[in-house]
């Protein structure tokens, strides 16, 4: 699966992706083709339609797509934590119904739990869901929901009198359906490609069977999504690696071509010790984030180790790109090369799945459990 993916890249992405990436175009005959490859189903079991992967064989693919470019991890990664919200919080109906639509790329998920006055402070979300009848009304505005209006299925955190809930909302991909509508496409420094909305909701109806695992889940929305997030930060780490491989060996391979003063620049030291530095770096989130999958694999808890993945590999995958500029000299400031892409895209990684300073709350509160002493 990764050599597939790996040669899919190496085929298909490269050639176009920084054409797309400065056009801000919606690459469809790349995801077409990721669905053919079954990977809208990676980690949805075979029984619903779905590739069935391991964490760690997916936190390789992902590594592979985004050394071509990150937005394609980004148009797998929400849809993946919908699909895994559904796995392993969904009713039998919802995931018969669901799963093997979204396995299949034919129904896409989004994620929808931040707003504009909430995103690290998650409990602060104000969109409701009052209940009417056997229905729920939802009225509120959702921001930074990535996939948003092309997503037919989105796992939506709304308030309801219990607290915070999840509901699957089912939806027409497009600008608007029945009280939901995309009230904005947000413009971004990197991550281009690949749409990331505000959605406004206003009186949009949802059968009471559209809560995520039925009515005795209303309130354990919270808990529920965190549950995603762990594979949502392997996801962002994976995905700081392949941008910081590509970093890397742009750099290692330029600085053995250019010549500076009769030598090529890899001759000079300043210029060895960032290599070593960047190489060290890398090899460190590679195997961060293969321990974080492979802990999420043994179906353990991996709160501390995903969140170490994520902060380590994406400040790697920023300083490994600034580096990459610095050793490309004045052409990797320019949009002739993918160095100034590697460079705009890096930095969501530090702000994505909870921002590296919430990780390290994350990583300091689970390593006081652990060693707790009194
Ligand atoms: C391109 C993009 C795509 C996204 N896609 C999605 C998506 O699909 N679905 C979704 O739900 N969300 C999505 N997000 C939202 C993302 O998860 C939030 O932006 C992120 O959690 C940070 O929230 P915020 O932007 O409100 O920053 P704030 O929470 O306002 O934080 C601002 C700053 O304060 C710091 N800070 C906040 N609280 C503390 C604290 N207690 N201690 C120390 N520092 C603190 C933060 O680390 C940050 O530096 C996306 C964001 C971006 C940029």
């Amino acid at each position: 699966m990764v050599d597939a993916v790996r040669t899919f890249v190496r085929r298909s992405v490269l050639p176009v992706a920084s054409e797309l990436e400065h056009a801000d175009t919606y690459p469809a005959d790349l995801v077409a083709a990721m669905a053919d490859m079954g990977l809208f189903g990676c980690t949805i079991p075979p029984e619903y339609g779905g590739l069935g992967l391991d964490v760690t064989t997916y936190a390789r693919v992902v590594e592979e797509l985004s050394a071509g470019w990150m937005s394609l991890t980004g148009v797998m990664n929400t849809h993946t934590m919908a699909a895994t919200l559904i796995r392993l919080h969904g009713t039998e109906d919802q995931k018969d119904r669901l799963l093997p639509r979204m396995a299949t790329g034919e129904a896409r998920g989004a994620l929808s739990l931040s707003e504009p006055d909430a995103g690290s402070d998650t409990r602060n979300i104000s969109c409701r869901a009052q209940p009417d009848g056997d229905e729920y009304v939802i009225d509120g505005t959702k921001m930074w929901v990535t996939n948003g209006e092309r997503a037919g299925i989105v796992a939506l955190a709304a308030r309801t009198p219990e607290g915070i809930t999840c509901f699957i909302v089912e939806k027409e991909p497009g600008p608007s359906y029945e009280g939901i509508t995309v009230s904005r496409a947000i413009s971004k420094l990197g991550y281009k490609g690949l749409e990331t909305v505000e959605m406004s909701y206003a009186g949009h109806r949802v059968p009471a069977g559209s809560v995520l695992g039925g009515t005795e889940n209303l309130g354990r929305g919270l808990p529920q999504i965190l549950s995603a997030l762990e594979l949502g930060r392997v996801n962002i780490a994976a995905r700081a690696c392949g941008v910081a491989r590509a970093a890397f060996e742009a750099a290692i391979a330029y600085a053995q071509q250019r010549q500076t003063f009769g030598s090529p620049i890899a001759a000079h030291q300043a210029i060895q010790f960032k290599l070593a530095d960047m190489g060290t770096r890398l090899e460190a989130a590679r195997l961060l984030t293969a321990s974080a999958a492979a802990k999420l694999d043994a179906g353990e808890r991996a709160d501390v180790e995903a969140g170490m993945a994520k902060l380590f590999a994406s400040e790697a995958a920023l300083e490994i790109a600034t580096e990459s500029m610095r050793i490309h000299g004045g052409v990797g400031y320019t949009t002739d090369l993918p160095i100034e892409r590697y460079y705009r895209d890096a930095p969501l990684m530090i702000i994505g799945e909870g921002t590296n300073e919430i990780q390290r709350m994350v990583i300091a509160r689970g390593l006081l459990r652990r060693y707790r002493t009194g």
